[in-house]
C-alpha cells in the first residue's frame, strides 16, 4: 500500500483490538500504537507512588513526569516508564480493574491525547483504544469498531491470563469486563462509542486471522 493512512480500531475490553492491531501493522509496515497501555501505566505508577485515583491533579503531575516509551516485539509490544519495562505490571488485575477510574479524568485524557496525535503525526499508524476514530485520529482514513460478546471476550481473556500464570474465575472476568465497559462508556468525557464513519466488526466466532482479513479487505476498499 503506497499511500499513508491512519487506521484507527476501538472497541470493548478484549475485542481483540491489540492482537489484531499489532498483526495488521506488521504487515503494512506501519507504527502500533497501543493508546490503552499508556493508560494502565499511568494507573500502575499511581499505584506504585500511592496516589488517590480520583485525584486529577495529581495523577497530572504525575503523568507529566513520566516518559513513556514502546519497543516493538514479537509477543506483546513491551511498554516502559522512564525506561523501566513495565509490559507484565499494567496487565496484572490490580491495574485492569482501576484503569477506567484513571482514564475519566479530562485533564489526564488531554495529556494523553496530545502525545498520541503525536505518535501519529507521520501517517503510517494503526491506533487501537476506545476513542481513537472519535476524539484522537477523527480524521483517520479507516475507523473499525471491534466488538465481540461478552462471554466470548472474558474466555479470550481467561486464556490469555492463564498463559501469563493469572487464575481469575471466568464469572468474575466476565462482571470486571462488563464494569469496565460500562464504566468506559459512561464517563463524561470521550466515552467508548463507534465513530459514525466507524466500520463494525462483530468478531464474535472468529479466528485472530480471519479478523485480520476482514479488516485488511476494508482497507483495501477506503484505499481504492
Ligand atoms: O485497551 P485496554 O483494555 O488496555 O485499555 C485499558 C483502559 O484504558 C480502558 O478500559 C479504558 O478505561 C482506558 N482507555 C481509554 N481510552 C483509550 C484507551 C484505553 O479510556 N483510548
Amino acid at each position: 500500500m503506497d499511500k499513508k493512512i491512519m487506521i484507527a480500531i476501538d472497541g470493548p475490553a478484549s475485542a481483540g483490538k491489540s492482537t489484531v492491531a499489532k498483526i495488521l501493522a506488521k504487515d503494512l509496515g506501519y507504527v502500533y500504537c497501543d493508546t490503552g497501555a499508556m493508560y494502565r501505566a499511568l494507573t500502575y505508577q499511581a499505584l506504585q507512588f500511592k496516589i488517590d485515583p480520583t485525584d486529577e491533579q495529581a495523577l497530572v503531575s504525575l503523568l507529566k513526569k513520566m516518559e513513556l516509551s514502546f519497543e516493538p516485539s514479537e509477543k506483546k509490544q513491551k511498554v516502559f516508564v522512564n525506561q523501566v519495562e513495565v509490559t507484565e505490571a499494567i496487565r496484572q488485575p490490580d491495574v485492569t480493574n482501576l484503569v477506567s477510574v484513571v482514564a475519566a479524568h479530562s485533564e489526564v485524557r488531554k495529556e494523553l491525547v496530545k502525545r498520541q496525535k503525536k505518535i501519529a503525526d507521520q501517517g503510517k499508524i494503526v491506533m487501537d483504544g476506545r476513542d481513537i476514530g472519535t476524539a484522537v485520529l477523527p480524521h483517520a482514513e479507516v475507523k473499525i469498531f471491534l466488538v465481540a460478546s461478552v462471554d466470548e471476550r472474558a474466555d479470550r481473556r481467561y486464556k490469555e491470563n492463564l498463559s501469563n500464570g493469572v487464575n481469575t474465575p471466568l464469572d468474575t472476568l466476565k462482571q470486571e469486563i462488563a464494569e469496565r465497559d460500562y464504566k468506559d462508556s459512561h464517563r463524561t468525557v470521550s466515552p467508548l462509542k463507534q465513530a459514525e464513519d466507524a466500520i463494525l466488526v462483530d468478531t464474535t466466532g472468529l479466528g485472530i486471522e480471519q479478523v485480520v482479513q476482514k479488516i485488511k479487505d476494508i482497507i483495501a476498499e477506503k484505499v481504492s
